[in-house]
């Protein structure tokens, strides 16, 4: 733990001298990530089963391929994210180069969670590779087999000087976090990202806090409950419910509450058998601790689906509860478990208010056929992604950026949104030494002519809206209209006079 300060200040000259930066370094690493992928499918498939019962179908979907395309992804559009982006400029700057340059940060710290232990790696890590910057992975210690997997496959395949894991639980982290770095991704609970936080600011380095929290879903009437209710349960139950952005509770008015649980029961039948303890596609809970602490919140409730446990395999079975209150235990904390709550309300009014009334979801699922309600939710509340008619899919479309608002954290990721997150916007204005009368106009003493003329140069005006962002035109169309009559009536005559 003593050689952590060793190891970040050898990262950091090896990041100063420029190693990191050029393309063929990034590109090289990016496909060395897909190699690694690839050539290991069944290492990784072994770690996930063994630390969280993950059928390799889940880990295919959901850790190997998102990884693989991201950095591929990464790898097809490295040169074009490098590039300096040319920015608008007023009349000042017109004969300026005025551009935003991406530059790297430095050396990254990325702290992973346990339920999607390679992609909450492997994700931030290529895009901060793709923005040329050093890492030091920090796997959960919770998911112990993958963090194994991670840290002797990781040397075998990228950059050592670069690129290095850390193995270690609560100790190991607080000693990498007394250290300086350029910048932090976090994942996990808001209770240690406060403790992040702080040791981040005793450096100002800027942090990025995937979060959880209790993501909600709002069922509308007059929508076919068969197809919700598969969508619901896949989000729900894969990874026996531990995934950051499950869909932790229903809200649906009363009288489809009935339909919907009968749905619910199909699915998860469709999904897992009537035996789900048997079902291979079926996870298991973490640990004991997060075992105890799910059923716990079951205690006292009348489950309509499921119920049934077993500690010697800390096995949980899908689980429904309904007519459920927002004062019961299950909804005061983020469940993280396969316990679906339903809440029943009137109408999505009633559901807009209870979601403005919590701390702002990682994500919000909204079920319905009516184009006034989907608008209504999407605009009247606040949340890390809005998906309207499924659920968790959105994570595995990286053009869009993943990532919470409010308690469900701060900064984004995926795709390019990485490749930002991990990079500096360096403004540059490169000018020439000419003009320098026009540019006398800015030096002291002022004097009124001076302040005239800049005041003309410098003035942005407000641009006209509508219909009347059109009048420009028609009045200089209109003029130049005018000219061609007068010049052709005028040529018109002149020929006619000889
Ligand atoms: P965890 O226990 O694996 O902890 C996360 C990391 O924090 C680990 O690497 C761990 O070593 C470190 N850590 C734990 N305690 C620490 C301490 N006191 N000081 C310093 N470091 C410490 O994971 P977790 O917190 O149980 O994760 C579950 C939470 O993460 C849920 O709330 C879930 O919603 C959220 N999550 C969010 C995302 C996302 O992308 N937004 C993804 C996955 C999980």
């Amino acid at each position: 733990m003593e050689s952590y300060g060793q190891m970040i200040t050898d990262m950091r000259s090896v990041f100063l001298s420029g190693k990191t930066k050029s393309e063929k370094w990034r590109s090289t690493q990016l496909r060395a990530i897909v190699n690694l992928i690839e050539e290991n499918a069944q290492k990784i498939c072994d770690a996930l089963q063994a630390d969280l019962h993950k059928h390799k179908g889940e880990v295919i979907i959901t850790e190997m391929e998102l990884c693989k395309n991201d950095a591929i992804n990464a790898i097809n559009h490295l040169s074009e994210w490098m590039k300096p982006e040319k920015v608008a400029k007023s009349m000042m700057f017109m004969m300026d180069n005025a551009c935003i340059q991406k530059e790297p940060l430095g050396v990254s710290l990325i702290i992973g969670a346990w339920n999607y232990p390679i992609q909450l790696i492997l994700l931030p890590m290529i895009g901060a590779i793709a923005a040329g910057n050093c890492c030091i992975l920090k796997p959960s210690e919770m998911s112990p087999k993958t963090a194994e997997f991670l840290h002797e496959y990781i040397p075998k395949y990228l950059d050592n000087d670069c690129i290095k894991v850390v193995l270690g639980g609560v100790p190991e982290t607080t000693a990498l976090l007394k250290e300086r770095f350029d910048i932090i991704l976090y994942t996990g609970n808001s209770m240690v990202a406060k403790i992040v936080m702080e040791a981040a600011s005793k450096f100002l380095t800027p942090v990025i806090l995937e979060l959880g929290g209790k993501s909600p879903v709002y069922i509308d009437r007059n929508i076919d409950l068969n197809v919700v209710a598969r969508r619901v349960s896949w989000g729900k139950f894969i990874n026996a419910g531990q995934t950051c952005v499950a869909p932790d509770y229903v809200m649906c008015p009363k009288e489809i509450q009935g339909e919907l649980v009968s749905c619910l029961k199909n699915a998860i039948d469709d999904f897992f058998t009537k035996d789900t303890k048997s079902s291979d596609s079926y996870g298991r809970i973490v640990n004991s601790r997060h075992f105890g602490r799910l059923q716990k919140l079951l205690e006292g409730t009348k489950p309509v689906i499921g119920g049934e446990s077993d500690e010697t395999e800390r096995f949980i079975a899908p689980t429904v509860i309904t007519d459920v209150q927002l004062s019961d235990k299950i909804m005061q904390e983020e469940i993280f478990g396969p316990i679906l709550p339903i809440v029943t309300v009137k109408d999505h009014n009633e559901a807009i208010e209870i979601i403005n009334s919590r701390e702002k979801p990682l994500a919000l699922y909204v079920f319905t056929t009516n184009k006034t309600v989907r608008e209504d939710i999407r605009q009247k509340t606040s949340s890390g992604a809005f998906l309207a008619n499924d659920t968790v899919v959105h994570g595995g479309l990286c053009s869009l950026p993943f990532g919470g608002v409010g308690n469900s954290g701060m900064g984004a990721y995926h795709g390019k949104h990485t490749f930002n997150a991990f990079s500096h916007s360096k403004a540059v204005l490169e000018k020439s030494l000419g003009m320098e009368s026009a540019m006398s106009l800015r030096y002291p003493p002022y004097t009124e002519a001076k302040l005239g003329w800049l005041g003309w140069i410098m003035k942005e005006k407000i641009k006209r809206k509508g219909i009347m962002s059109f009048f420009p035109f028609v009045v200089m169309g209109a003029m130049f209209g005018l000219l061609f009559k007068t010049v052709g009536v005028t040529a018109a005559e002149t020929d006619r006079n000889n």
